[in-house]
């Protein structure tokens, strides 16, 4: 069993509350490798903003849960080492799938974990909801839950169709679980396709596809039934589309790709919004510097050669998500 206070993380708690007063939203952004990692806390630490880093399925996967949470105690000194003296830094499992995966991920060091039953029957969610609540909460470990369903795909979480939450079964629900925070559906979606052309208009001075507005009366609905409760966007990437022109300029071939626009977030983060989950800006942040430089410089072939602009080029996405988006900058309780 691992504290993970002792390794200098934070659970979500107090930067919540913090959160939904200030009317701002705290970033969770997705890592699954160094240099992701170092770009989120050079970012978090340039901004003097609280950060949630948090591990899919296919991050662990991919990079070993074990490892990553290494990297995250990492993570801490390194922020430290940055010359922030008060980090504060979750380390949260996103979409937990069962209460093992949950509590594997307690034992190791995480301070934060999802459970994510919304595709269950209402009252399986609830039951295995409240089983990892009641595990969790014995360490101080928050825990955020689902209602409703997201459309796309993320790492192995999928779903052809949305079902935003129905606003009538939020006080049951969380009364019910205990549960920190709460995941709802008002029509984000996982991954770079995010809607398809039938779904959006076409801005008639750039031609560009935009996208259906959130369902912002559900938000409300939602606020209206559970005041100051914090609640969590999941695919909120935006898919710049300077990004993907980049790919698709160095050989790439991403299609009508469109994401949530940034005004929209904005206008979420003021509400009782406090965590937005963004993953695919900077998949596509590293993807488009990799093929501009490798296009740029045939003969490179020194992974740190393209990977430096890569990580510069996420960094960049990071702070202005954290400034111009969800406004976390300055927001660390000490300075
Ligand atoms: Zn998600």
């Amino acid at each position: 069993m691992v504290d993970y206070k002792k390794i200098g993380l934070v659970n979500t708690r107090k930067m919540f509350a913090k959160a939904v007063d200030g009317g701002y939203a705290i970033p969770a952004f997705n890592f699954n490798n160094m240099e992701q990692m170092q770009a989120i806390i050079m970012a978090a630490v340039e901004t003097k903003s609280p950060v949630i880093m948090q591990v899919s399925r296919g991050a662990r996967d991919y990079a070993n849960q074990t490892l990553l949470r290494y990297m995250a105690e990492g993570a801490v000194e390194y922020a430290k080492e940055l010359g922030c003296k008060h980090p504060e830094i979750v380390l949260h499992l996103d979409h937990g799938d069962s209460f093992e995966t949950c509590k594997s991920c307690i034992d190791m060091g995480f301070s934060s974990v999802m459970i994510d039953g919304s595709s269950l029957p209402y009252d399986e969610n609830v039951a295995m909801t409240k089983k990892v609540v009641e595990y969790a909460h014995q360490f101080d470990v928050t825990v955020e839950g689902e209602l409703g369903v997201l459309a796309g795909v993320e790492d192995e979480v999928s779903s052809a169709e949305s079902h935003y939450t129905k606003p009538e079964e939020v006080i049951d629900f969380v009364t019910k679980t205990g549960v920190d925070s709460l995941a709802i559906s008002i029509g984000t979606s996982h991954g770079a396709y995010k809607f398809t052309p039938e779904q959006c208009t076409i801005d008639p001075e750039t031609g560009r596809l935009v996208p259906p507005p959130l369902a912002f009366d559900v938000l409300e609905a939602i606020e209206k039934k559970l005041p100051g409760f914090p609640i969590v966007l999941h695919g909120s990437s935006s898919v710049p589309q300077e990004h993907v022109e980049t790919i698709n300029t160095n050989g790439g071939a991403l299609k009508a790709a469109v994401g949530i626009p940034e005004e929209q977030l904005r206008k979420a983060s003021k509400s009782a919004v406090c965590k937005i989950n963004i993953d695919s800006d900077s998949r596509l942040a590293m993807t488009a510097a990799v093929r501009k430089h490798l296009a740029e410089n045939p003969s490179h072939f020194d992974p740190r050669q393209y990977l430096k602009p890569a990580r510069e080029s996420m960094k960049q996405m990071y702070i202005h998500k954290i400034k111009n988006v969800l406004g976390s900058d300055n927001k660390l309780i000490e300075q």
